[in-house]
């Protein structure tokens, strides 16, 4: 093999790999340049207005519904923009906001949500209290992006400057855990409205606790045998108070709907204790606590006997295993509390004959 020869062959291995080379830099371009007029859209969109729906992930309803959210945000004063993004690009969703709030060079909050639920904001706020706050509510569980998006720039934005102490933070997240699918809370309240609002949003938290009550001991009825025609008049009559009261309750946002939704509890609160008095059981209406689940009431009734009182058979297993059993929150003034400290509420357990004076706290 001459000289000339080796080089000839070295300068056609260096002209192949060069092809190579640049066949695969070629497509690496596409790729990145797909993804770049993918995010150039996204800022120029995000620069402009204050939503950006990708029209390939998402349907056009949504895009429809997130721009009239934002439109609603912008009216309520909140500083946030929302994003429904095809992908992240490989990045982490908090990270992705924060790298797109900065190449916004955007004050206020963005919100951005992939088709796969995931959801995640960037804002004032620190990326740790945000994330709480968003797997508190269980924003990436909704369903709908809109509304993940719409529950996420809820709880992500920060408090109006007038309260400033966190417990619009606190309410808003009962509030919603509350709530479940209800997001639309709180639109078209002014902020001069929100104490109210924080208000029957705390009443209802605590008569939800006694509305469960309601509700085991229309189960501990239900399975008791041996009803006489009366008796199963009134197991009846638990139920359908215990339905209406949960409807009443979940779906209140004044105080005269939850005080309607009371009146429901306290009828089946002394229903079930006749109908009790009937099947020989002891339901006391005025401790309608009493012989339930001491961490939380909806756990059902009576299982096994722990040192503060009545244990289901789940809480007693737990507490077996050496957990540590934290009773149901409810708020009071803002402050969460343990259900049992908290007043009662539209006095539930005074017995139907008598005035039923609301309790206020
Ligand atoms: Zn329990």
């Amino acid at each position: 093999m001459t000289l000339r020869a080796v080089i000839g062959d070295g300068r056609m291995r260096a002209a192949s790999l060069m092809a190579v080379i640049a066949v695969l830099a070629l497509s690496a371009v596409g790729l990145a340049e797909a993804q770049t007029s993918e995010h150039a859209r996204i800022v120029a969109a995000l620069r402009t207005g204050n939503t950006y729906v990708s029209p390939i992930a998402f349907s056009a309803t949504t895009a429809q519904q997130v721009r009239a959210d934002a439109a609603e945000l912008l009216k309520q004063g909140e500083k946030v923009k929302l994003a429904a993004v095809q992908s992240t690009g490989g990045l982490e969703i908090f990270a992705y906001a924060a790298q797109l709030r900065s190449a916004l060079k955007y004050s206020g909050t963005l919100v951005v949500t992939t088709p796969h639920g995931t959801v995640g904001a960037a804002g004032s706020r620190s990326e740790l209290s945000v994330q709480n706050a968003l797997l508190a509510v269980g924003a990436d569980r909704v369903v709908d992006p809109a509304a993940r998006l719409l529950i996420a720039a809820q709880v992500s934005t920060p408090p109006p400057s007038d309260t400033g102490t966190g417990i619009r933070d606190l309410v808003l997240l009962v509030g919603l855990a509350l709530l479940g699918g209800a997001f639309a809370i709180g639109w078209g309240l002014r902020r001069e409205e929100h104490r109210a609002r924080d208000r029957v949003m705390e009443l209802r938290g605590i008569l939800k606790v006694y509305v469960d009550a309601l509700g085991a001991r229309a189960v501990v009825l239900a399975t008791r045998a041996n009803q006489t025609t009366a008796a199963r008049a009134l197991v009846e009559a638990v139920h359908a108070y215990h339905v209406a009261a949960l409807a009443l309750v979940d779906h209140g946002l004044t105080e005269p709907e939850l005080a309607e939704g009371a009146a429901s509890v306290r009828g089946g609160l002394y229903d079930a204790e006749r109908a009790g008095g009937l099947l020989g059981v002891e339901l006391p209406a005025a401790d309608p606590f009493a012989d339930l689940c001491v961490v939380d009431p909806a756990h059902g009734p009576r299982v096994h006997d722990g040192e503060d009182g009545p244990l289901c058979a789940d809480c007693a297993e737990q507490l077996e295993a050496g957990q540590e059993l934290v009773p149901r929150r409810v708020l009071v003034a803002g402050q969460p509390v343990s259900y049992r400290d908290a007043p009662v509420p539209y006095g539930v357990t005074t017995p139907p004959g008598a005035s039923a004076a609301r309790v206020r706290h």
